[in-house]
């Protein structure tokens, strides 16, 4: 389906609305230049989950983990220069974790199981249409 949103309450609202499907077990692949709104998404849908902490960009570390009413793994990969090496610190460990969410910046892995997928562009400047390709058919 594909959303078109005109400020960062609408997105964060609709990260939202997908939070409230979630079960655990869930990858959510989020696609989208620098600053078409990954980062903001993934804070709506931790807020929805009810992780009440800030949700910054995980850029340095690649992956950070929250406890809410399912644990969210937030991963970016922009600086990942080597995927084995992502492989090797076990960032894919939490990866289809029955209990948790993992919503992916920049994904790197190529083995990911029918993830969600969130593609988010700009369309102006706070106008964003957002396309969520749901293998489970729900949004
Ligand atoms: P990304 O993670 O994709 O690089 P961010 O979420 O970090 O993007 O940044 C998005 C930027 O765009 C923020 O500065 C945010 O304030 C701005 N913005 C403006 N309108 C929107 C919108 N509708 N949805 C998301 N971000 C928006
Ligand atoms: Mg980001």
């Amino acid at each position: 389906m594909i959303y078109r949103v005109e400020n960062i309450e609408q997105t964060r609202a609709l990260a939202a609305r997908l939070a409230d499907t979630l079960v655990g077990g869930e990858v959510v692949v989020l696609n989208g230049d620098l600053g078409a709104g990954k980062t903001t998404f993934t804070q709506g849908l931790a807020r929805a989950l009810g992780i009440e902490e800030r949700v910054p960009s995980p850029t340095f570390t690649f992956m950070r983990h929250y406890r809410g009413r399912l644990d969210l793994y937030h991963y970016d990969m922009y600086r990942a220069q080597d995927v084995e090496e992502l492989y090797e610190l076990g960032l894919y460990e939490p990866i289809g974790d029955k209990d948790a969410v993992c919503v992916i910046e920049w994904n790197k892995f190529d083995d990911l199981r029918a993830p969600i997928v969130v593609s988010l562009i700009g369309v102006g400047e706070n106008e964003r249409e957002i396309r969520i390709d749901d293998p489970r058919g729900l949004l």
